[in-house]
C-alpha cells in the first residue's frame, strides 16, 4: 500500500513536471519569442523560433546531399525591412534571416549572397570549403535576400530602390538590424563583426568595406564580382565569339556548348601545364608561377592535314577573343583579359562560359544568368528586350555605366576602415570563368598603389590567388582552406595570414599553403611534393 502510494505520489510528480515543461516555455524560448517585439523603424519580424540543438540535415540545395554538422541550439528571426510597392507596382522589402546561437561565442557573421541574389540562404555561415559553418563554431550569423524575390529573377531591374538595395543598401539595414537584435538577445554588442561572401557576395564584402567602413573588423571577399557591371558585358563578349564558331542544329541554331568539346578543353589544358607547369620550379599539374606563363592557343591550330590533337583556326581565333578580354573596334579595354590555367578543361569552367545543352536552348550561366543580370538591371536606360547577342562593344558599354557608379565596388580610398584596424583578405580562383583574376589582381595593385606600396598595403589587405580553382571552388585545384579563421586570427591576434593551409579533391592527400600575393607558393627542393611543410612563399 505505502509502496504503491509512492508509485502514485512519483507519477503525479513526473506528471506534474512534464506539464510543466509543456506549459512554460524555457527562458531561452521567451527571450526569442520576445524578439518578435523588438522596435526597429521599418522592420516587421514575421517569425522566431527556438531551434534544439542537433544535426543540420537539410539539403542546401535542391539535389544537394545533405551536410553533416551539428549546429548548436539557436533563435533564428526572419523579417522583412522596408517593404514598399515598386515602380513596377510589385511588393518588395529586403528580406533577411537571423540565427542567435547558444551558447555564442560573441561574434557577428554576414554570410553574403550570390548571383542576383532573391532568395534568403539559410544563415548558416558557410565561408569556405575547409570552414566549419560559423553558426556551429558560436557566430550569430545573418543572410538576406538583398532585396528581392526570386532567384536568377531579374524583374526588380523595373524598381530603382530594389536596384539600390540590391546593390549596396541591403547590406547596410541588414547589418545594422541584426546588430540591434543580437545586443536585445543577449545583452550586449557583438565584440566583434565579420563579411563573408563569394562571388556576388564577395562584391558584397567589399562594398561593405568601401561603404560602411565602420561596420565590419574582417571582411572576407572570395572571387568578388566587384565589377560585376562590365563581368556581365564580358559575358556578352564571351558568348558572341563562342556562338560564331558553335555547330548548328538541323534548323541552323547554334549550340554553344559545342563550341568546344571537351577534348579541345583538355588538350588546351595540357598544352597549359606543357608551357606553364614547371615554370614554377615543380612539374606537379599546378601552375604557381602564372606570370612565368606565356601560353599562346596559336601553337595549337591544326597544321596541314591534321585532324586530331590540334584545334581549328575558327577554335583557336574565339579561344583568343575570350582570353585576350572584351574591347572595342578601337581597341579600347571594356573588361579584363584572363589568365591561362588548367582549369578550363573543369566542367565548372565549362558550366559557366558553354554550359551543357546539345540544343539550341543554352544552359551555360553566362547566357541564363549573364544574359538576364545584364538586360534586366546593368543596362540602362531599361530594355528588357534587350538582346545582349546584339551589344555593340562600340555603343553599348557607355549603357552600363550608371549601374556600374553604384553596384560596382572598385573604391581604393578607405581610410577609416583601415584607421580602425580592420582587415580585408580577398580570394581568386586563377580559372574563374565569370570574374577574371587579371581583373582582381589589377584592383589590388591598383589598391597598393594608392595605399603606399604593396607592404603597406599588406598590413590590412591580402589577395590569394588560388591556381586552377574556378569560380568559388572547383577545378583542378586546392580550393579547400578557411579563410573565416585565417581572418579572425588575423584580426583578434595580429596573426597576418602568409599563407592558408589548402588541399582539394583533384589532388587527394596533397596539402599545400596558398600564398599571400605577390608570393607565390614554391616546393623547397626535397621531401613530399604532397606534404605543405616542403612548401614555402617566395
Ligand atoms: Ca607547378
Amino acid at each position: 500500500m505505502i509502496l504503491h502510494k509512492a508509485a502514485v505520489c512519483l507519477g503525479t510528480i513526473l506528471l506534474g513536471s512534464f506539464a510543466l515543461s509543456a506549459q512554460t516555455p524555457s527562458t531561452d524560448e521567451v527571450r526569442c519569442r520576445d524578439l518578435a517585439r523588438a522596435t526597429l523603424d521599418g522592420v516587421s519580424i514575421t517569425s522566431t523560433t527556438l531551434n534544439p540543438a542537433g544535426p543540420y540535415n537539410t539539403p542546401l540545395f535542391p539535389g544537394a546531399p545533405a551536410p553533416t554538422f551539428e549546429l548548436p541550439a539557436n533563435c533564428v528571426v526572419l523579417g522583412t525591412a522596408d517593404r514598399h510597392a515598386g515602380a513596377d507596382g510589385k511588393a518588395y522589402g529586403i528580406g533577411f534571416e537571423l540565427r542567435l546561437p547558444l551558447p555564442w561565442n560573441e561574434r557577428f557573421l554576414f554570410q553574403g549572397g550570390g548571383g542576383t541574389d532573391g532568395v534568403i540562404r539559410p544563415a548558416l555561415g558557410l565561408t569556405g570549403l575547409a570552414s566549419l559553418p560559423a553558426l556551429a563554431q558560436g557566430y550569430a550569423v545573418v543572410s538576406t535576400d538583398a532585396g528581392h524575390q526570386g532567384f536568377t529573377d531579374l524583374s526588380f531591374g523595373h524598381d530603382q530602390q530594389a536596384r539600390i538595395d540590391y546593390a549596396y543598401r541591403a547590406v547596410d539595414r541588414v547589418t545594422v538590424i541584426a546588430k540591434r537584435l543580437i545586443t536585445e538577445f543577449y545583452g550586449k554588442p557583438p565584440a566583434k563583426s565579420y563579411f563573408v561572401g563569394c562571388s556576388n557576395g564577395g562584391r558584397q564584402g567589399m562594398i561593405a568595406a568601401q561603404r560602411f567602413p565602420s561596420y565590419f573588423d574582417g571582411v572576407v571577399a572570395g572571387d568578388p564580382g566587384f565589377r560585376l557591371s562590365y563581368a556581365a558585358v564580358a559575358e556578352a563578349w564571351d558568348t558572341q565569339a563562342l556562338i560564331r564558331i558553335a555547330p548548328k542544329d538541323s534548323g541552323g541554331n547554334p549550340i554553344l556548348a559545342q563550341a568546344l568539346t571537351n577534348d579541345d578543353l583538355s588538350l588546351v589544358a595540357k598544352a597549359i601545364l606543357d608551357d606553364c607547369d614547371e615554370k614554377d620550379g615543380l612539374k606537379d599539374g599546378i601552375v604557381d608561377n602564372p606570370d612565368g606563363c606565356h601560353f599562346n592557343p596559336v601553337a595549337l591550330e591544326c597544321k596541314q592535314e591534321q585532324a586530331s590533337q590540334c584545334l581549328t583556326s575558327a577554335k583557336v581565333g574565339a579561344l583568343k577573343q575570350v582570353f585576350d578580354g572584351a574591347v572595342n573596334s578601337r581597341g579600347d579595354r571594356v573588361y579584363s583579359g584572363w589568365p591561362w590555367d588548367p582549369g578550363i578543361a573543369s566542367p565548372a569552367w565549362r558550366f559557366w562560359k558553354l554550359g551543357s545543352s546539345n540544343s539550341a536552348v543554352s544552359n551555360a550561366m553566362n547566357v541564363t544568368l549573364g544574359f538576364a543580370a545584364l538586360k534586366g538591371y546593368f543596362l540602362l536606360p531599361y530594355e528588357p528586350t534587350f538582346d545582349p547577342m546584339k551589344f555593340d562593344f562600340d555603343k553599348d558599354p557607355e549603357r552600363v555605366r550608371e549601374t556600374a557608379a553604384f553596384n560596382d565596388a572598385v573604391a581604393t580610398e578607405m581610410d577609416t576602415f583601415v584607421g580602425r584596424g580592420a582587415k580585408l583578405l580577398i580570394y581568386q580562383g586563377m580559372a574563374d570563368p565569370v570574374f577574371s583574376a587579371s581583373d582582381v589582381i589589377a584592383y589590388y595593385r591598383r589598391l597598393a598603389t594608392e595605399n603606399g606600396g604593396i607592404e603597406a598595403t599588406r598590413k590590412w589587405a591580402r589577395l590569394f590567388l588560388v591556381p586552377g580553382m574556378c569560380h568559388c571552388g572547383g577545378g583542378p585545384a586546392l580550393d579547400q582552406f578557411d579563410p573565416l579563421t585565417a581572418i579572425v586570427d588575423w584580426v583578434e591576434k595580429g596573426n597576418a595570414p602568409d599563407s592558408m593551409p589548402a588541399k582539394g579533391s583533384s589532388f587527394p592527400g596533397r596539402s599545400r599553403p596558398l600564398c599571400a600575393y605577390p608570393e607565390q607558393t614554391r616546393y623547397k627542393g626535397t621531401g613530399s611534393i604532397d606534404d605543405a611543410a616542403n612548401f614555402g612563399c617566395r
